[in-house]
């Protein structure tokens, strides 16, 4: 697939971004400092960095697994239709679980995946989120942590891509796209 020429305007510093982590990691820490049941599972793909680095500031024992809903394909607008692509290896019935997400858009893929982990019945369930833009919510979510919250712009980076690119930046972006016309 072309692209469209764009350039990425860095909007949180990798610098930030880590402060922010160890902080929400410490927060986490004393949440579930009473249980060694704590499964952290990561929506795929774009918490994967940043679950990579959350899971390495707890100061708990941590099992690690993943699930990958689909949202948005290699397009920018969300479509409202959620998929199960990959579930979760292990169980999670009685277990404590710290859902993470890179970004709560309009909040359709977190919710329908949180009623979905919510039939297995863990004994208790919480979300951190890395982003979140506000201003685009359509359905309420219980985030207990947020990292960032943004404005309406499409962000790459630290995990997140546009159509598969950028994942590796060290920092947060914006896409900005520099032919008007095309
Ligand atoms: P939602 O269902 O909340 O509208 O969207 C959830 C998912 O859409 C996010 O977890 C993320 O994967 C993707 N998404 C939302 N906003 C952005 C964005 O600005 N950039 C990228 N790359 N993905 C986004
Ligand atoms: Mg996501
Ligand atoms: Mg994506």
């Amino acid at each position: 697939m072309t692209q469209k020429p764009y350039v990425v305007d860095e909007l949180i510093s990798a610098k930030s971004i880590a402060a922010r982590v160890e902080a929400l990691a410490k927060e986490i820490s004393t949440h579930f400092d009473d249980t060694d049941k704590l499964v952290v599972v990561g929506l795929l793909r774009g918490s994967f960095i940043f679950i990579a680095d959350l899971v390495r500031e707890l100061d708990l024992p941590v099992e690690v697994d993943f699930i990958e809903a689909s949202s948005y394909g290699n397009a920018m607008e969300s479509s409202r239709e959620v998929r199960i692509l990959k579930d979760l290896r292990g169980e999670i019935a009685n277990r404590d679980v710290l859902v993470v997400e890179d970004i709560i858009d309009t909040g359709h893929t977190l919710k329908h995946v949180l009623e979905i982990l919510e039939t297995r019945h863990p004994r208790r369930m919480e979300v951190c989120a890395l982003l979140s833009k506000p201003s685009r919510r359509e359905t309420e979510i219980n985030a207990k942590w947020i990292g960032f919250e943004i404005p309406d712009r499409f962000v790459v980076g630290y995990g997140i891509d546009y159509a598969q690119r950028n994942r590796n930046l060290p920092h947060i972006g914006a896409v900005r796209f520099t032919e008007e016309n095309s």
